[in-house]
């Protein structure tokens, strides 16, 4: 069987690269959905009613049943081993269609689906904690040393920039596309390096070659079997 050459390994990746964002831009399309329908109806929890032990209004189910985690599988009793079939036994009843990832609450044995049930909410401690995190972060101006830009090529073609902390190694599967003023998934990215000068003044890379990376992944798309 003849091996493939260079060039049609570099197609195929690319044209998986597009499927795997394209998937990205549909699974965020869908949770942008599900996220809208449950803020039109209503579904999600304040915290009072959690705290008031209201069950899920996703599934029913409640949301936290106060048994404490499962210890492990392997240490569970002949009666735990019984009730825990039963309670997948339940889930799988409940979310037949949903095929979808579970999440139960901490202290909690009862399982809630990442397609109907929302999240519970957050609480007074952890919305502290969490302002307190955003009160110490550096200033804008500081964080800007540690800024990267990135380069993205999107699923609709469209070349856009980035920034983001250096830290992090690549970027988020799905970002808004500037032109079309939807999310789309990054089929390409690449780091172009620091976002600001050291003076803090943003770097101009506007005479950067972007065409001609868009035009090699342009061609790869369609042309190439799944
Ligand atoms: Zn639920
Ligand atoms: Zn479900
Ligand atoms: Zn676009």
């Amino acid at each position: 069987m003849a091996k493939l050459t260079e060039e049609q390994k570099a197609e195929r990746a690319a044209a998986r690269a597009r499927r795997e964002a394209l998937a990205a831009e549909e699974k965020d399309r869908q949770d942008t959905v599900r996220r809208e329908a449950w803020r039109r109806k209503g579904t999600r929890l304040s915290w009072d009613e959690y705290e008031a032990g209201v069950p899920c209004r996703g599934c029913g189910e409640p949301m936290c049943d106060g048994l404490g985690d499962w210890p492990g599988l392997m240490y569970l009793t002949e009666e735990e081993k019984r009730d825990h079939e039963a309670m997948e036994e339940r889930f799988r009843q409940l979310h037949r269609q949903c095929m979808s990832g579970r999440w139960s609450v901490s202290g909690s044995r009862v399982t809630h689906c990442f397609q109907c049930c929302p999240p519970p909410p957050l609480g007074p401690a952890l919305i502290e904690e969490l302002s307190e995190i955003f009160r110490s972060s550096p200033s804008a101006e500081d964080r800007k040393k540690d800024q990267d830009s990135w380069e993205l090529i999107l699923t609709c073609d469209h070349v856009t920039t980035l920034t983001q902390h250096r830290d992090h190694n690549y970027v988020r599967p799905v970002v808004r596309c500037p032109e079309c003023q939807v999310r789309r998934g990054v089929v390409h990215s690449k780091r172009l390096g620091p976002a600001y000068t050291a003076e803090g003044v943003e770097v101009n890379r506007s005479d950067f070659p972007a065409g001609g990376l868009l035009a090699g992944d342009q061609s790869a798309p369609g042309s190439v079997p799944a």
